[in-house]
């Protein structure tokens, strides 16, 4: 705490990100990164864009980002925003549509950067509790008894349950507030989910974000974009040029074209993160764990016998890292990412240990 702080510095409550830790020979499976690295071809783009014209500044529009993943998604460049990670395109999302005179509604258990945001540009929201399954009931996020909402964020499939909600079901809440923005975090789709980019054109309060950092493996470089109407768009173009023309360096575009470009690895990369998954899924239920339905590159999974938070400690003995949450409902369950075969063989063998099997 300082007197230099300005009200609202000491008003926030900053988001924690999972634990980089600085050791190595750990089996990290906490923060959902992907197990296999990016694109060959995304490495080569970024080092054949390392030289001399690093002196230049980038392409502050990121055109042929754009172009890219309008060419991908069938949509035009002016309905894509990209920003430096999907947590920035959220951010200007928050201030540019999602602040409104009615609150924001957004399911209790859910990303937890999104109460951060609020707090940061002081957004009323209401937290809607998800189901017993833990799943989100679309009829809570339809106007009840003169009760709307004055926008609604959700994730799909959702963090940190891996819980998918199928596409008629998002069409079902995007249509039922034609007066109230809905954005969609797809930031896990790509492992098991149908997009709702393809709903686009017909809904013009639809806005969808996507990263890089999950399906694309590229966490490090720090690439996310939004797609939806050109007038939702604007607006997030307004507030960013409001507050850094240039979000998306040299090297960031560079991967990032050439990592959309490359359809093939992408869906094998995606397609081996699944097949381990159902394996990881099979195997821990053999265990006697109950392990949500997942279509994310994580679950989320507990023991009816065994205190998560012992568990996460156990784990983490054995140099394995998951990621655990203290807040009520879910403090039993471990998140886990998916990593390789041969690390989710590890995880497995260790929990036997633990478990005595
Ligand atoms: C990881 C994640 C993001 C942010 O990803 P970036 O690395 O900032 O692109 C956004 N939303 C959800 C639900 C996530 O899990």
């Amino acid at each position: 705490m300082s007197r230099f702080w300005s009200a609202v510095v000491h008003g926030l409550t900053p988001y924690v990100p999972g634990e980089q830790p600085k050791l190595d020979n750990l089996v990290k499976l906490n923060t959902n990164e992907h197990p296999y690295g990016p694109s060959p071809k995304a490495l080569e783009a970024i080092r054949a864009a390392t030289g001399d014209s690093l002196r230049l500044y980038p392409d502050p529009n990121a055109d042929a980002l754009k172009a890219a993943l309008a060419r991908r998604h069938g949509l035009q460049p002016k309905q894509i925003f990209v920003g430096n990670g999907s947590d920035e395109v959220l951010a200007h999302a928050f201030m540019a549509l999602l602040k409104q005179d009615r609150p924001l509604w957004f399911p209790d258990i859910s990303y937890s950067f999104y109460p951060v945001y609020c707090g940061l540009y002081d957004i009323a929201h209401r937290m809607i509790p998800l189901a017993e399954d833990f799943s989100i009931r679309v009829d809570d996020y339809l106007p009840q008894g003169g009760e709307r909402p004055g926008a609604i964020i959700f994730p799909n499939p959702n963090a940190p349950t891996g819980r998918l909600l199928p596409l008629e079901a998002v069409e079902r809440i995007v249509a039922g507030n034609p007066d109230a923005v809905v954005l969609v975090d797809e930031a896990y789709v790509d492992f098991g989910g149908e997009s709702a980019i393809g709903l686009i054109d017909r809904y013009p309060n639809l806005l969808v974000v996507h990263t890089f950092s999950k399906s694309r493996s590229l966490a490090g470089l720090r690439v996310g974009f939004a797609a939806g109407h050109a007038d939702l768009i604007e607006a997030l173009e307004r507030v960013k040029n409001s507050f850094n023309s240039y979000p998306l360096d040299r090297l960031a575009i560079a991967g990032a074209v050439a990592s959309v470009e490359d359809e093939a690895f992408f869906q094998e990369s995606c397609r081996k993160v699944i097949a381990t998954r159902e394996k990881l899924v099979a195997d821990m239920r053999a265990l006697g764990f109950e392990v949500l339905p997942s279509a994310a590159n994580f679950i989320f999974a507990r023991h009816p016998q065994r205190d998560g938070a012992e568990l996460t400690a156990e784990l983490r003995k054995r140099a394995i890292i998951v990621r655990h949450f203290k807040a009520a409902r879910i403090d039993q369950f471990m998140r886990i990412t998916i990593g390789t075969d041969e690390q989710c063989g590890i995880l497995v063998g260790a929990l036997k240990d633990i478990l005595g099997r």
